[in-house]
């Protein structure tokens, strides 16, 4: 049924690794050409290299998404390289841990100069080309943590990608005359290598606390952005979806119990 990524060109930010790289993988095996982007070039260079195997069409630019000037360029190389832009899934993000006491001014800028302002940079650099697509399509990687839950050391975090949703639903209203749909992934817990780095005892609390009793695939989250990017999602903007394996149901610790 949905067969129509096939040949369109897609951008997917922070795509060296973890969720997007999972993501520019679900695109290029459904026959999109992808252009991915990082600041990490031989990371850059091994996701390429792993994606294009098959014989996808997979390139990379290094470009920070805090910084315009690199979005700006961003946006040009997949013109040039792929002919326009019809799918953006803005995706990079950081995630460090610092309690509200000790956290400081500049903890509070950097999670925002990527997560927030990156994310706005990114969308506003590959506006016109969206818009000369005729079908545009952007993705935001959001989270649970902020729209939803909440988590001891990530009030910056959870702040921020809250206030993505908040530029989500204004940008669906001043993008809809050119047909550009925007929507939000909400990932639980997904194992990459950012969540592996917080380590066991974190990971296995979490899979105690999923209602499925499993943390997600970076896949998991790639299909639910190849869903957003089909024309047969064309008439759905500005939402959100979550996947998480249940994670945010339980009322209780009592009623994973009796599950
Ligand atoms: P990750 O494994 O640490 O990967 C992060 C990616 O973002 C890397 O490719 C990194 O590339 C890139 N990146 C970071 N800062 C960047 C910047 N300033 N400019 C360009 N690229 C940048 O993290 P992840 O778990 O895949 O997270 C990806 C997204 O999913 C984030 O937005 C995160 O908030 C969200 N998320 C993750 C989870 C989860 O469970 N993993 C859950 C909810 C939401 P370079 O190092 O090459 O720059």
């Amino acid at each position: 049924m949905f067969t129509s990524i096939a040949g369109r060109a897609v951008v997917v930010t922070g795509a060296t690794r973890g969720i997007g790289k999972g993501i520019a993988g679900v695109f290029a095996r459904s026959g999109a050409r992808v252009l991915v982007t990082g600041r990490d070039e031989d990371a850059a260079k091994a996701t390429v290299a792993e994606l294009g195997a098959g014989g996808a069409e997979v390139s990379y630019l290094l470009a920070d998404v805090s910084r315009r000037e690199d979005c700006e360029r961003m946006a040009q190389a997949a013109a040039d390289r792929l002919g326009g832009i019809d799918v953006l899934c803005a995706n990079a993000g950081i995630f460090p841990d610092v309690k509200l006491a000790d956290m400081t001014e500049h903890d509070i800028d950097s999670i925002f100069a990527t997560n927030v302002k990156g994310t706005m940079l990114t969308v506003k650099a590959c506006l016109p080309h969206l818009e000369r697509s005729g079908h545009g399509r952007v993705i935001l990687t959001s989270s649970i943590t902020g729209p939803i839950t909440g988590y001891p050391g990530w009030a910056h975090y959870g702040a921020s990608k809250a206030a993505q949703l908040g530029f989500l639903r204004t940008a669906a209203m001043e993008l809809a005359p050119d047909k550009i749909t925007i929507n939000a992934v909400l990932p639980g817990n997904i194992i990459t290598e950012g969540l592996d780095g917080l380590g066991q005892d974190y990971l296995d609390g979490m899979t105690a606390s999923i209602p499925q009793r499993r943390l997600g695939t970076t896949a998991d989250i790639g299909h639910a952005a190849l869903f957003f990017a089909c024309d047969e999602a064309a008439y759905i903007t500005g939402q959100t979806l979550v996947i998480d394996g249940g994670q945010v149901l339980p009322e209780s610790l009592q009623a994973l119990d009796e599950m």
